[in-house]
């Protein structure tokens, strides 16, 4: 089974056992020694570092004078001065999860990861400059050196590692969903594996009640149902908790409950078997929950629907932004964006549950679409956001439309599907086109109107 998760879990644990033994292993003087130098050369290093960095046509594209004066000298001082000082067994894991930060965001930004293996390389030279000078015998000094050049090995480690599961997670969900395009037609799809998984089910209860005891009730790992979820489900869902879920239940099914029913067979006791037969059904059926989960979310996905509130996923923001953007360049017609923000929401989870919370998104939800105009967009922005796009609309208008919908949230209060009600206010930031042909721009300043309305007090609405 492809699980990844499992090994970079694995990963995780052999490199963190690794660095503790050799941290652990680092006599006092060698420690004094290198978090001086941390201490004592730490800008020395960082300005070696960058210097170098920004003579490589291929690292300078990263490093603008600027941002490295800014942020980033800050970043390598602080970097080296935790990687010298970090000797302890539990002062590890965090450092550890500081390098996979580091992974990740270079492989976000494209920083090649050879770049990163060369920026490990000038760092070691100039440590041993440094180490060359140091007033202290070669002894210790040879020792320093080789710590301080294992220390860095091991972030480097850390740091290639999460550098490469975001770049394969971001290949992989693209293959994903072309498989899955390709491949499948969902409700098809969803049908077609309900009806596999019965058919194992009927086939194991044959077997119990007219198969011998000698004959093995088949697995469902390798019947056509398990076959698909092993090897079509992961390319189609990805790493989904619920195919996870689906996983574990197949594995206690064929490791557990299969081998007790093989026991039991021959056994005197009919009602340990029942008892043991319910609990495979039990399974059987929590899969088919599961498997509807996914392929409902998967439906909501491909029509572009958000499952749960059934607005337009934010994914396909940037397309119709774009599209309204060219079409005001075309036609001088303004169009405007709503970006509304539910307030302490939090509140309403920890009071009411998350179900409740779940309640009210869907009936703002319905509350925005009710209240725009056909032409208009209404996207979930995120867990408790929203956008709306108001086509051809100028500021003005904009404004008043804002604010009916903000009167139509504060104005009723709001079901929580669990026989209580709760009110509920939002507020909204909003931005009309100026012209600017990038839609983030345009989002970003609804957002910081969204920021004052907050400061603000709540419950109203600002334009930028
Ligand atoms: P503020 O007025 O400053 O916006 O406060 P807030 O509590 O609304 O903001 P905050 O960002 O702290 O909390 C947002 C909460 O929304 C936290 C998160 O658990 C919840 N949330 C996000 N998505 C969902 C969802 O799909 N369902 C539910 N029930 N809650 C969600
Ligand atoms: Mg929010
Ligand atoms: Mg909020």
């Amino acid at each position: 089974m492809n699980d990844c998760s499992h090994d970079s879990l694995t990963y995780t644990s052999s490199l963190l056992r690794r660095w503790t033994s050799a941290a652990g292993a680092t006599p006092q003087p060698v420690r004094q020694l290198l978090a001086a130098i941390a201490d004592r050369h730490a800008a020395q290093l960082a300005d070696v570092f960058y210097s170098t960095m920004l003579s490589d046509p291929e690292a300078e594209r990263f490093l603008t004078q600027d941002l490295v004066a800014k942020r980033l000298t800050h970043a390598i001082r602080h970097w080296i001065r935790t990687l010298f000082s970090s000797w302890e067994p539990e002062s590890i894991p965090p450092v550890i999860e500081q390098q996979h930060t580091l992974g990740s965001v270079h492989a976000r930004i494209g920083v090649r990861i050879c770049l990163v293996l060369y920026a490990a390389g000038i760092l070691k030279s100039a440590l041993r400059d440094i180490l060359r000078t140091a007033d202290t015998a070669d002894s210790l000094r040879i020792e320093a050196w080789t710590t301080a050049a294992a220390l860095i090995d091991h972030a480097v480690e850390a740091i290639s590692a999460h550098y490469e599961s975001a770049t394969e997670q971001g290949s992989r969900d693209d293959e994903a969903y072309r498989i899955y395009t390709a491949t499948i037609d969902p409700s098809l799809e969803r049908q077609r594996q309900r009806a596999a998984i019965m058919d194992w089910e009927n086939a194991f209860l044959r077997a119990i009640m007219i198969g011998s005891a000698e004959e093995p009730l088949g697995v469902i790992g390798a019947s056509p149902f398990g076959l698909w979820v092993y090897h079509k489900a992961t390319a189609i869902f990805d790493r989904s908790d619920d195919l996870r879920s689906i996983f574990a239940a197949l594995r206690r099914i064929d490791d557990e409950l299969l081998p007790a029913c093989q026991r039991e067979m021959d056994g005197a006791s009919v009602s340990e078997l029942r008892r043991l037969i319910r609990q495979v059904a039990g399974e059987v059926e929590r899969v088919k929950y599961l498997l509807d989960a996914m392929f409902e979310r998967l439906l909501h996905v491909e029509s572009g629907r958000d499952a749960l509130t059934k607005l337009l996923n934010r994914r396909f923001l940037p397309a119709i932004l774009g599209r309204e953007i060219k079409l005001c360049e075309e036609q001088g017609k303004s169009f405007s964006v709503l970006l509304i923000d539910i307030d302490h929401f939090k509140k309403i989870n920890d009071t009411h549950g998350h179900p409740a919370g779940d309640n009210v998104l869907c009936q703002i939800g319905e509350r925005l679409s009710s209240a725009v105009r056909m032409g208009d967009f209404v996207f979930r922005y995120g867990g408790e956001e929203f956008l709306v796009l108001c086509t051809q609309t100028e500021e003005r208008q904009a404004l008043l439309t804002a604010e009916r919908i903000r009167a139509l949230i504060a104005g009723e209060p709001f079901d929580l599907g669990n026989g209580g009600m709760a009110d509920v206010t939002v507020s909204i930031g909003v931005s009309s086109h100026d012209g600017h042909p990038d839609y983030q721009q345009h989002v970003a300043r609804a957002d910081q109107a969204l920021y004052r309305a907050k400061n603000e007090g709540r419950n109203r609405v600002i334009v930028a």
